[in-house]
């Protein structure tokens, strides 16, 4: 065994010896030309986004869980800086250190648009941050979970049990099944506001970025319904977010507003909720409610969620 510098069979023996300050590790990473140490995984969680030439890298101590389900690969790593991680087929999922920007952009600015939200469905959001922001909302009676995969929810059980303390409301209900399906199958005009929180749009999740499911989700809204999902990156993602926005209004909602929000571990750094409503949403807007909340946030507010609203001019020259 040639032990050198970069190599990571030297790494451990330096993690090993506790006599090694972290400090001489970072100093030998970072050794001029060591460019293997980056790209070495056992280090390293690497997401690699070749369509941009790009690639996000946290440093990970272990990986605590790898399986393979029905619909996809669930890993979960323990990190130095951003403790636990989600990851689905090579994707970031969620990190303990960052996902609150994430669930409470998913919730808040759509629940404080609605003028009454009672009725809430969330398809995805199997790891039950998005839920927990939902039922901070006291007027909210009933929220329901439509997760393909059972075991996101079981493993974000076990390894983010701060996203789970809502888990046991008694608003809350779980159903483990295909969004897709489920939203056919929903009654007419029985829901106030759908959450879209799912993984990106391939594999299961590549039916919920198509007319056929936003026509069956505006047959279940209300009549000042509102749907929002997750849109990717502006950066990045305008070929998803384009068609996106057009399948939205080809399926007869009458209004759509991208919200954008920093997310860093995210590709690009920079991630968007789309908002859809049934009557125009600038009219709708409750911003006195956000303004006067009666629970805790760590990133929307009032002023946030205005500013969200935003679009940068790229955004409006790249819009279809
Ligand atoms: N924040 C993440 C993101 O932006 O990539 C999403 C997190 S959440 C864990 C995504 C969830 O969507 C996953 O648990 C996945 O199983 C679920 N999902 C994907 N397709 C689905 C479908 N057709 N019906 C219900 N859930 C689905």
């Amino acid at each position: 065994m040639t032990v050198t510098p970069g190599n990571k069979q030297f790494r451990l023996l330096l993690r090993l010896s506790p006599a090694v300050p972290a400090c001489i590790v970072c100093i030998l990473q970072s050794a001029p030309g060591d460019a293997d140490v980056f790209d070495d995984d056992s280090l390293w969680f690497t997401e690699t986004h070749h369509d941009q030439g790009s690639a996000f890298s946290i440093k990970v101590f272990a990986r605590l869980h790898d399986e393979q389900t029905e619909y996809q690969r669930i890993e979960i790593y323990e990190t130095e800086w951003f403790g636990n991680l989600m990851v689905i087929d090579g994707c970031i999922m969620l990190t303990a250190r960052d996902n609150f920007i994430y669930h409470e952009m998913m919730s808040h600015p759509a629940l404080f648009t609605h003028p009454d939200p009672r009725e809430v469905v969330i398809i995805g959001g199997g790891d039950c941050g998005t839920l927990r922001e939902v039922l901070r909302h006291q007027g909210v009676r009933h929220a329901l979970q439509v997760e393909i995969d059972e075991q996101v929810t079981r493993l974000s059980e076990q390894y983010f049990p701060e996203l789970c303390v809502s888990n046991d409301d008694p608003r809350a209900e779980f159903y483990f099944g295909d969004g897709i399906r489920w939203m056919k199958e929903c009654a007419p005009g029985s829901v106030d506001v759908i959450i879209v929180d799912s993984t990106d749009p391939v594999g299961p999740a590549e039916g919920l970025f198509t007319r056929d499911f936003y026509r069956d989700c505006l047959r279940a809204l209300g009549e000042n319904g509102i749907l929002v999902q997750q849109s990717e990156s502006p950066l990045y993602h305008m070929h998803i977010i384009n068609p996106m926005r057009k399948a939205i209004r080809d399926a007869g909602f009458a209004d759509v507003q991208t919200l954008f929000f920093p997310q860093a571990t995210y590709p690009s750094g920079w991630w968007s909720a789309t908002m859809a409503g049934k009557q125009a949403l600038e009219r709708q807007l409750r911003l006195q409610a956000a303004q006067d909340k009666a629970f805790e946030t760590r990133y929307y507010n009032a002023g946030v969620h205005r500013a969200a609203l935003t679009a940068p001019e790229f955004f409006h020259n790249a819009l279809d």
